[in-house]
């Protein structure tokens, strides 16, 4: 390990070697009230005829209806409200045929995470006239624009709202694959704090927790970057200071708008860097066992940055800072930070691995799946698949 005395120390700390380009194709339009903006936001792209991707618990919280009302006559909307969390690949397929079957000129994705990848991967398949939407996962592997799309999220986690990928189960193999590629993004965001009120507990802190870990593994990445650097670093300093107050009243506005920054922030930080082994140890879980995404980030989170302190000790211990801690030392920064994130999802009711009584007879396909997953090569500290079967076998003991 590094010596003691300097925050600086470690992993690329100032990092401002890498060669890197830094564009958003998405314009952001943020504030309590923006959902009113939507009309306008569709006229800006020409959308006459959208079909809104959503789900059953966005409809139930009113928010669906709410939207319909905020529509002029002019503008006539198709709905598809069938998204389940860990959206499914027969569900991406539906929504495109709902899509050709409306007529519809354009996409606005109303929801989390699931909703708008479910909208996002869709628009690949009707860009790319395809029927399976396997054919497009990984880096690059579609081509064409997707229709124009406009994302109102209503969770503070994912930020998928401006990244450029979406996440889809392959249901036959049980895995949870990604479609990666600046065209997925959205043309336009709107994110409307007030639109999270009604997130219950349990889903504030998965989605926070999920977050979360987009600041921390895109500032740690192997691939890290500058721009990203400072976005995630104000990204774990809000949401560090948010979450707990969203998760204790819902109804906190204030907190719901430092949720929504943050995880918007966290999501642009880890588009341009990357997420790393927490996610893929995540993904794997929730493609074989259908678990909430977040849950099984905050689940693995403390125990990948145990795993990858020798190579990140400069970094954690900014991290440190950015959450308001003050450390004496770098070292002890470090240490501080895992700390800090294993008692974040403790205060917010999280479970701990051994809860999810995962046979341990599945520990080698998901450590298989992990290693896998596209971004395995930017955890900072390389991870093999023995690596993250150790990693499994050893926190299922704790
Ligand atoms: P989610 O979209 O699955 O929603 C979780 C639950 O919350 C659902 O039951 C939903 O109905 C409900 N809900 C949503 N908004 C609500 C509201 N305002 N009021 C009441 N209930 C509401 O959860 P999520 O965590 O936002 O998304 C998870 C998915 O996103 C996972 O599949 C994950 O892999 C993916 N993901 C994608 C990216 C990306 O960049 N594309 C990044 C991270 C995660």
């Amino acid at each position: 390990m590094q010596n003691d005395t300097n925050y600086n120390e470690g992993y690329g700390a100032e990092n401002l070697n890498p060669v890197f380009s830094f564009a958003l194709p998405t314009k952001i339009i943020f504030g309590s009230g923006t959902v009113r903006e939507l009309p306008e936001a569709l006229k800006e792209l020409g959308i006459r005829k959208p079909l809104i991707v959503t789900d059953e618990g966005v409809a139930a919280a009113g928010i669906l209806e709410r939207i319909q009302r905020e529509l002029p006559r002019e503008i006539r909307a198709g709905v598809y409200d069938e998204v389940s969390p860990n959206p499914k690949d027969y569900q991406v397929a539906a929504v495109a045929a709902a899509y050709k079957n409306f007529g519809a000129d354009g996409l606005v994705a109303l929801g989390g995470g699931s909703p708008v990848d479910c909208a996002k991967a869709a628009g690949v398949l009707i860009a790319e006239s395809g029927k399976d939407i396997r054919n497009f996962q990984g880096k690059n592997a579609s081509t064409k624009p997707i229709p124009p799309l406009v994302t109102v999220p209503t969770t503070a986690g994912t930020g998928s709202e401006i990244t450029f990928s979406a996440v889809i189960t392959d249901t036959e193999n049980r895995f949870k694959m990604t479609i990666k590629n600046a065209w997925t993004a959205a043309k336009i965001a709107v994110c409307d704090p007030d639109l999270t009120l009604s997130v219950p507990p349990a889903v504030t802190a998965s989605t926070g927790m999920d977050a979360l870990t987009h600041a921390i593994e895109a500032y740690t990445a192997a691939c890290a970057e500058p721009i990203a650097d400072a976005v995630a670093l104000y990204a774990v300093e809000l949401i560090y200071r948010h979450l707990p107050r969203a998760f204790a009243d819902g109804n906190n506005v204030e907190a719901r708008r430092g949720m929504l920054m943050g995880s918007l922030l966290a999501g642009m930080a880890f588009s341009h860097s990357d997420v790393a082994s927490v996610h893929c140890l995540a993904e794997a879980l929730g493609g074989m066992y259908d678990l909430p995404h977040g849950v099984c980030n905050a689940v693995m989170l403390p125990h990948v940055m145990e795993y990858n302190m020798p190579c990140c000790v400069g970094r954690y211990a900014r991290i440190a800072r950015a959450m308001g801690l003050t450390p004496d030392s770098g070292v002890e920064g470090a240490r501080e930070a895992v700390r800090a994130v294993r008692q974040l999802a403790a205060d917010v009711r999280l479970p701990v691995f051994s809860d999810f009584h995962v046979p341990e007879e599945d520990f080698r396909a998901i450590a298989e799946a992990s290693y896998k997953n596209l971004s395995t090569p930017s955890n900072p500290r390389p991870m093999t698949t023995e690596d993250y079967l150790s990693l499994l076998r050893s926190m299922s003991k704790k």
